[in-house]
């Protein structure tokens, strides 16, 4: 394979990351000719890290690896296609891909469900998330169908405030029972994503 370091005054080239499964776009990452090496003998994709500046195998702490599948190089050999099957999330954000929004740790909806999944594991007296907790699903359905008719009164009327109020209890209660039920909102989502394609 041959591969034109030269083209670029660093001596890198930029390698694309599918997933060998799923097709989907992973990562883009920068290689030398020693990652390139590294990573056909150890099979695990290896790049040369600009901000690192040294040889990084994507995963040596995270223990993601990017397991080799295929490497091909475009029309002008200045630019790497590598299939890949990784272990976890590719994205230091925990994202599947770094091109993937959903489940980033920084959304407010993903923080709100880490309060509540808290709430629900150290439960305080003053905390009415826990005092939901406490009384268990059937409970919290109930309040979930509670809020939802608070919204169907609210959209009838025309006070806006009290309707985004009762909206944002919904969405509260309903963040609620998909944790007290095991899920996330992010699994309600990939149920949407399958019925979209
Ligand atoms: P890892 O290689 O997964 O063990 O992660 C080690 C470090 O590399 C992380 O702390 C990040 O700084 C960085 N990193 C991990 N994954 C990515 C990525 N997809 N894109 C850019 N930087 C990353
Ligand atoms: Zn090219
Ligand atoms: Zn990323
Ligand atoms: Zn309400």
């Amino acid at each position: 394979m041959k591969i034109d370091f030269e083209k670029s005054p660093d001596g890198l080239v930029p390698a694309i990351i599918q997933d060998a499964a799923t097709l989907k776009v992973l990562m883009l990452g920068y290689m030398n000719q020693e990652a390139v090496n590294k990573t056909l003998q150890e099979k695990k994709v290896t790049f040369y890290s600009r901000s690192k500046q040294r040889l990084w195998t994507k995963g040596e702490e995270s223990g993601n690896f990017l397991l080799l599948q295929d490497v091909k190089v475009d029309c002008d050999n200045d630019t790497l296609l590598i299939k890949a099957n990784p272990v976890g999330p590719v994205c230091h954000t925990g994202a599947d891909t770094c091109w993937d929004e959903v489940n980033v740790s920084n959304d407010f909806l993903s923080k709100l469900e880490s309060v509540i999944t808290d709430r629900k594991n150290n439960p305080t007296e003053k905390s009415y998330t826990a005092s939901l907790f406490a009384k268990g699903i059937n409970k919290i359905a109930q309040k979930v169908g509670e809020e939802a008719v608070e919204v169907v009164i609210e959209a009838k009327d025309n006070n806006e405030t009290l309707f985004l109020n009762e909206a944002a209890d919904l969405l509260f209660h309903y963040l609620i029972l998909l944790n007290v039920k095991g899920h996330q909102l992010s699994d309600v989502l990939n149920v949407l994503k399958e019925r979209h394609k």
